[in-house]
């Protein structure tokens, strides 16, 4: 499936010394023998990590990720790191410089991205649960694909010391897994403050696994805007309509709301989320790590340019030159201020809604799993699959997608819910109502 960039060696060696401690009645961890993937962009130290790219093929981690060391001092067993579309940039895994992933239910089909290898390590049994990235959709896209749980949590709740940067102010780090039971216990453990990120929340962190039960009657809201848009697979949007009637027989409140500013959110995405990545990877340059190109070079600057033109692929490419434009001096404001003025309004129309609603649904995405090759040369086509994952990560929402709906042409599809801030029980707590009752 190519879903492993690598396998790690000393996963055997990490089992065995687990099972020592366990024959010599030690106390065990919570994770104690769960068998974990990781996506190729969040480090573990001493064992390689490449995100995907030339620039960092052979690159070792010199540290563990906050959320991996909390792993491992629960007994888990880091088993793999997932292929995924270069430097987390991409929606369906195509570009990696270790070559595609496939679908675990139609290899013709893409997993999705950009963390696909890590949707199909857990769709396919190959690791428990995995932990992804997700800056704009990278886990409930996949998640949706593959038919599996994909989960990204309040901005700043899962520390992002040691996940390697695409766009700082959006990136967060996700668990997938087969039922929200798993993904309850890997957030708890993983959870938390951290020294090592300023943008890690102090909440207190609750045993998320233990407080699932969910009797409540709850306000919902869904865009009328996301169930009416041309890009949306029309059986996707009746069986999501019928959902929400299943929802309202069963006790719920549910509005149809008007969100205008659907429409502005993959453009803000991509202005802000370039903007970031050209300054995050400006430090693949050849010179302190990485990939640097061969040869003898005039000045520092034609090195430079080699390295950065081999090392990165296009669609990174593409991203460093549209985010180093919106940025540059005649076009600063036109861009980038606006993106900025029309994130702060996303921000405040999606607070409003949350003062009356608890959650917002929606499909999570419009269409489901595609062909290989069939959006690879058309970015925009590809940026459309996030039409519905992005909003969250622009104003740090938590975020779930859950496997409930079957198409036709036999692929499953997911329906993403949205709480907000610190609402990670509520999402979970009922997301678990839902995959365990029929209602
Ligand atoms: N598909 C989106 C992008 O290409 C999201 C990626 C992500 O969440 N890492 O930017």
């Amino acid at each position: 499936m190519n879903a492993f960039v690598e396998v790690f060696d000393d996963a055997i060696e990490r089992a065995n010394f687990l099972d020592q401690l366990q024959q010599n009645g030690k106390p065990l961890g919570k994770l104690h023998g769960v068998v974990v993937s990781i996506k190729d962009v969040i480090c573990y130290k001493d064992h390689k990590v490449s995100a995907a790219s030339k620039m960092l093929n052979n690159f070792t981690s010199l540290y563990n990720a906050t959320a991996v060391e909390r792993l491992q001092q629960e007994g888990a067993i880091i088993i793999g790191r997932n292929n995924c579309d270069e430097f987390a940039m991409g929606s369906s895994s195509e570009n990696s410089f270790y070559g595609v992933t496939k679908n675990g239910f139609d290899e013709s089909l893409v997993p999705g991205g950009s963390s696909g290898g890590s949707a199909v390590a857990v769709q396919m049994n190959m690791s428990m649960v995995s932990l992804g990235s997700d800056t704009g959709g990278s886990v409930r896209q996949p998640a949706d694909f593959c038919g599996i749980v994909g989960f990204k949590p309040t901005y700043g709740k899962i520390s992002r010391y040691g996940l390697i940067a695409y766009a700082s102010s959006f990136d967060q780090i996700g668990i997938f897994a087969k039922n929200i039971h798993d993904v309850s216990l890997v957030l708890e453990v993983i959870a938390g403050a951290d020294d090592f990120d300023s943008t890690a929340a102090n909440q207190e962190i609750p045993a998320y696994s233990k407080a699932l039960s969910s009797t409540q009657k709850y306000k919902i809201a869904y865009f009328k805007q996301a169930l009416e848009h041309q890009s949306l697979d029309q059986e996707i949007a009746s069986a999501i309509k019928s959902f929400i009637k299943k929802l309202q027989a069963d006790g719920h409140t549910i509005d149809a709301i008007d969100f205008e500013l659907l429409d502005q959110t993959i453009p803000t995405y991509y202005v802000l989320t370039t903007a970031e990545a050209s300054s995050n990877l400006s430090r693949y340059d050849g010179v302190k790590f990485g990939y640097r190109a061969s040869g003898e070079f005039g000045s520092l600057q034609e090195m430079y340019k080699k390295t950065r033109s081999e090392g990165f692929g296009k669609e990174v490419h593409r991203r460093i030159m549209l985010g180093t434009f919106v940025l540059s001096e005649g076009y600063f404001d036109a861009y980038y201020t606006k993106a900025q003025q029309v994130r702060q309004m996303l921000s405040q129309s999606v607070q409003e809604i949350f003062s009356n609603y608890q959650f917002i649904i929606s499909p999570t995405v419009p269409s489901t799993a595609f062909k290989i090759g069939e959006k690879k040369n058309d970015a925009t086509e590809m940026y459309l699959a996030d039409l519905y994952t992005v909003l969250a990560n622009l104003v740090g929402v938590p975020a779930i997608s859950i496997p409930l709906f079957k198409h036709s042409n036999q692929m499953p599809f997911g329906l993403q819910m949205m709480a907000t801030h610190h609402h990670e029980i509520d999402l979970l707590s009922f997301s678990n109502y839902l995959l365990d009752n029929d209602i």
